[in-house]
């Protein structure tokens, strides 16, 4: 089926008025719970083909969280419906205001490689908790992911509408050269902008996931526990996850021992050679590879830095001495390189932070309160992250996006749903008492100085 028609037979089945009942929203939802439940062996098979990642990993960090998303969606879905009344002014009664939300119409939701499952699914379960009907095109690059979706989705949820569609950047194009009611796009930069212009085209809505360099700043609390933790958000799924620290900040006298302690993590972690442990995963493919090898020669190589290509596979690696101004430094690593790089304390941190691009995430390692409050109100992120990394996007309340060139938009929980609907504010009045005559011209002086005394 061609683009245009997959849209217009949507849009048909939408205009039925089917998808805005509750009770198909929570059919679908239910329905998407089910699939998750009985074929989970598939689907945590296909992310180890596509990912090397074990069915452990992918069970936490995608069929978990798409899960997580949609039993709290599920639970709060007559809330997020429920009209809002809105007071209306002595001078406009009688009447009543209230807003609500609709669906947008049809939806395209575009995915990445990294998280296929759950970066198609998330959005899925906001566009269908909002009533939408949705397009679904995982991303080429985790091919057995997008072809468990094709096969299982259609199998689950109602095939009218919902539709997943493969493909590379042609098929993309096609689909973006029609007039969505929004575009959920998750990936990089690059592709982020030609979705935006294309969009454009047509006044369509988007919302951009983008990633970016998010920066640690280990400035106090035990070294030991915040090494732990940054190696584990970072180096889940072989780092090539968006919101993974990209690289830490910490002071002179911190950065050996948080070096140190980043290694012994890794071995327990991993053993002492990570291409041994069922636990770590591989890089997607051979031009990531070949690009995360070019990126060593930014900083001296602490521990780490062991790659074989024909396995894709790059040990967890920490480099120090890094020169700000190296590749290491100026784009998003996307891979299991830690560089640390020294400031003097928090506030030049802070100043680094601030003079790039806003990142997806920042997070702040310390025990003071004062710094918690000050990197807090300073830094300017998609998110932040107080002594964890990574794992906050398991808190299924709290919105996800970024802001600039991390991404424009936000999802997750409640935000889910406002992001694919339309909050449509009505105000109704009755006739019975034409109270507003007051307005209407022409304003002799006696009406003038009654509006004047009433407004
Ligand atoms: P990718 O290469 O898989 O591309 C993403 C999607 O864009 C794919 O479905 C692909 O088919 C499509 N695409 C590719 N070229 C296109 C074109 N010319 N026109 C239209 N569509 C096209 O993924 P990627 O971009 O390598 O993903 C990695 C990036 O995604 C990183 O920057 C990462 O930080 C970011 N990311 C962000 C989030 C988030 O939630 N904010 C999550 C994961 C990844």
């Amino acid at each position: 089926m061609n683009a245009a028609g997959l849209l217009a037979d949507q849009r048909r089945y939408f205009g039925t008025g089917v998808t805005r009942a509750a009770g198909w929203r929570r059919e679908q939802l239910r329905a998407l719970l089910r699939l998750l439940a009985e074929r989970e062996d598939e689907l945590t098979g296909a992310l180890e083909e596509d990912l090397g990642k074990s069915r452990t990993e992918g069970f936490l960090s995608e069929v978990v969280v798409v899960r997580a998303e949609a039993r709290y969606a599920l639970r709060h879905l007559d809330r997020w419906m429920a009209p809002e009344r809105i007071p209306v002014p002595g001078g406009l009664q009688p009447g009543r205001a209230w807003s609500q939300a609709r669906p947008l119409g049809v939806v395209l939701i575009i995915g990445p490689w990294n998280y296929p499952l759950n970066l198609v699914l998330a959005p899925l379960v906001g566009a269908l908790a909002a009533g939408n009907t949705a397009v679904l095109k995982p991303s080429e690059l985790s091919p057995a992911t997008s072809r468990v979706l094709a096969r299982l989705v259609p199998e689950y949820l109602d095939r009218e509408a919902v539709a997943v569609v493969q493909g590379g950047a042609e098929v993309s194009t096609d689909l973006l050269a029609q007039p969505f009611d929004h575009v959920f796009y998750t990936g990089g930069e690059r592709v982020g902008k030609i979705v935006m212009k294309a969009a454009a085209e047509h006044l369509t809505p988007v919302t951009l996931e983008l990633g970016g360099k998010s920066p640690a700043v280990v400035v106090g609390g035990d070294l030991r526990t915040a090494a732990r933790r940054i190696a584990h958000g970072k180096f889940l799924n072989a780092a090539q996850t968006c919101v993974a620290p990209d690289y830490v900040l910490t002071t002179p006298a911190a950065a050996p021992i948080l070096a140190d302690a980043l290694a012994t993590a890794v071995r327990d972690f991993y053993g002492s050679d990570p291409s041994t442990s069922g636990d770590y995963g591989r890089i997607i493919n051979e031009h990531h590879f070949d690009r995360l090898v070019g990126l060593l020669d930014g900083g001296t190589v602490v521990s780490g830095g062991r790659h074989e290509r024909t396995e894709r596979y790059i040990e967890p690696t920490v480099l120090r001495d890094v020169d700000p101004g190296s590749a290491l430094m100026q784009e998003e690593i996307f891979g299991p390189l830690l560089p640390i790089l020294e400031v003097g304390d928090l506030d030049e941190a802070i100043r680094f932070i601030g003079a790039r691009p806003h990142p997806l995430a920042a997070y702040l390692f310390s025990d003071r309160e004062e710094h918690l409050r000050e990197f807090t109100d300073r830094v300017q992120a998609g998110g932040l992250a107080h002594n964890a990394c990574t794992i906050q996007l398991a808190v299924p309340g709290l919105p996800f996006g970024g802001v600039g060139a991390s991404g424009t938009g936000s999802y997750h929980g409640r935000q889910s749903f406002l992001t694919f609907s339309h909050v449509q504010p009505v105000f109704s009045k009755p006739t019975r008492m034409d109270t507003l005559r007051l307005a209407y011209p022409p304003f002799g002086p006696v009406k003038r100085r009654l509006l004047r005394r009433l407004l």
